[in-house]
């Protein structure tokens, strides 16, 4: 063995003792689900997986790692969509679970602030809040497994960016340990304070290049006490777009979801999805999934979006549509938009884009990018949805029947990628949208992105992490 291996091995038998049996995975087949990703897209090797189960034990194992110049990759539910939380395929980087950091540390139900270990599953803190009659507004279709500490390493969107603001915007603090160990006690429950630079931003959406955030205080705001929900086939996407400055105009800042589905992917639900169905009669194009949230029990919301809509099908916006009669009818519009992941997968799965423009630009965006793909694969099907109201598109593409996805990606994938990103740039755009970049979109961070901008990313990363120890070959 040499001296290097004997330190590294030295080294993992003191993390051991740090974590202690419970918080190590031996088991070949129970480390299996840590080493690949949600996508299957990458499969890596770690020299130890390890899940502490507090604060010290991380900052403990982090100073051992950097003692050793042992990297480390963070993971918390594994659910991201870009290879960020698998380690390599070297075999010599640790992977750190959060799962075990689990304590929801403190509700303070009149600050609106609810202190959560990063390793909570997000729908366990939607129940913390809810418990208190308030709301926590992250939700997004991985909520039963993803972990608040990736939510925020990702900077997680979801379905109610339009009202609440990606996950950034709904953090007062954090608790992070650092590349050399050091904690970071950022846990501020402040609504107001500029003691000089934000930290908090740093690490919010730094993918765990930067440090393992091990806590956050996160903003509640009033549970809704009305909803109103709609399915609605509108005559194009233009039209959505109008559809959408039309409704905050009438019904004000009460829009929180505003979701657009194509036919093509409602297809896709009714054949993969069981239990589902079409909620209009006659088949449409375009539809848009829309909510309206009110904290106070107002009826007067159902009225407003029912008046608004009517104005709609009078001008030729919208053209069909039912409103929620009942929260299992609500459900099942959502299971509708919620399911367009999974029912891709079950039909052979997809070449996958997640891009924004300006709200404004979705209608252009969807035909350029549509124009383009079929100038250079004819027959690809286009899985084109999303968060319209944010102006990010998930803009997918299955394989023309009869083709493996391996097979139409090897002869279109670079093809129709690089044709679709350049009109998301043409447009303003970003080619990292709310899922990140990890290790499957680095490149394009470099190509797409202002070079001075990426400049700053790199002296950031070294100043907090010179040995390049903290996810390395992950986001830059
Ligand atoms: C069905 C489905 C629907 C989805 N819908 C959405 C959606 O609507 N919007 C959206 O934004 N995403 C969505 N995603 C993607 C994914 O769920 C999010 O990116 C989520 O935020 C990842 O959380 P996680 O706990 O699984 O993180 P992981 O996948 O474990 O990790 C993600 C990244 O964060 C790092 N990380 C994790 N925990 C920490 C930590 N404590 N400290 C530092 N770094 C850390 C990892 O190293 C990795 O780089 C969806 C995924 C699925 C499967």
């Amino acid at each position: 063995m040499s001296a290097t291996t004997t330190t590294q091995a030295a080294t993992l038998a003191e993390i051991r003792r740090i974590v202690g049996a419970a918080g190590v995975v031996d088991d070949a087949q129970d480390a299996e689900p840590y080493l690949i990703d949600h996508r299957r897209l990458y499969r890596g090797r770690a020299a130890l997986i390890v899940r502490p189960g507090s604060t010290d034990e991380v900052a403990r194992v982090v100073r051992a790692c950097r003692d050793a110049g042992i990297a480390i990759v963070p993971q918390g539910g594994n659910t991201g969509y870009c290879g960020g939380a698998t380690p390599d395929a070297s075999g010599s980087q640790l992977l750190l679970s959060l799962e075990r950091m689990r304590a929801v540390r403190e509700v303070d139900a009149v600050n609106h602030t609810l202190t959560v270990e990063a390793g909570v599953i997000l729908a366990e803190v939607q129940r913390a809040a809810e418990a208190h009659d308030l709301l926590f507004p992250l939700s997004l279709g991985a909520e039963g497994s993803c972990r608040i500490g990736g939510n925020l390493s990702t900077n997680a969107g979801g379905i109610a960016v339009l009202h609440y603001g990606n996950a950034r915007e709904l953090v007062l603090g954090l608790e992070v340990v650092l590349p050399d160990g050091q904690i970071w006690n950022g846990l501020r429950k402040l609504r107001k304070n500029n003691a000089g630079y934000d930290l908090k931003h740093l690490f919010i959406g730094a993918e765990g290049t930067l440090g393992i955030i091990t806590a956050a205080v996160l903003k509640l705001f009033p549970r809704p006490r009305a909803r109103a929900t709609a399915w609605l086939a509108v005559a194009d996407p233009e039209a959505a777009s109008r559809l959408l400055a039309q409704l905050r105009g009438a019904c004000g800042d009460v829009v929180t979801s505003f979701e657009y589905v194509p036919r093509f992917a409602l297809e896709l639900v009714l054949a993969h999805i069981p239990g589902t169905r079409d909620p209009l009669d006659t088949p449409r194009e375009h539809y848009v999934l829309v909510e309206l949230m009110s904290a106070t029990p107002d009826e007067s919301l159902q009225a407003a979006l029912e008046q608004a809509l009517a104005d709609a099908l009078a001008a030729g916006t919208v053209l069909d549509g039912t409103l929620a009669q009942s929260e299992d009818q609500r459900r099942a519009f959502w299971r509708l938009r919620e399911t367009i992941p999974e029912a891709q997968t079950r039909a052979g799965g997809s070449l996958k884009h997640d891009v924004s423009v300006p709200v404004s630009a979705v209608a252009t965006l969807l035909a350029r990018g549509m124009q383009a793909a079929r100038a250079i694969a004819p027959q690809a099907r286009v899985c084109a949805y999303g968060h319209v109201g944010d102006g990010n598109l998930h803009f997918n593409f299955q394989a023309p029947p009869g083709q493996s996805l391996e097979a139409f990606v090897a002869a279109h994938g670079a093809a129709i990628s690089s044709a679709l990103y350049g009109e998301v740039v043409q447009l303003g755009g970003s080619v990292c949208a709310e899922h990140g970049v990890g290790q499957l979109k680095r490149e394009l961070l470099e190509r797409y992105s202002d070079p001075v901008g990426v400049a700053i990313m790199r002296t950031l990363k070294s100043a907090l992490d010179p040995d390049d120890l903290m996810n390395p070959g992950k986001v830059l």
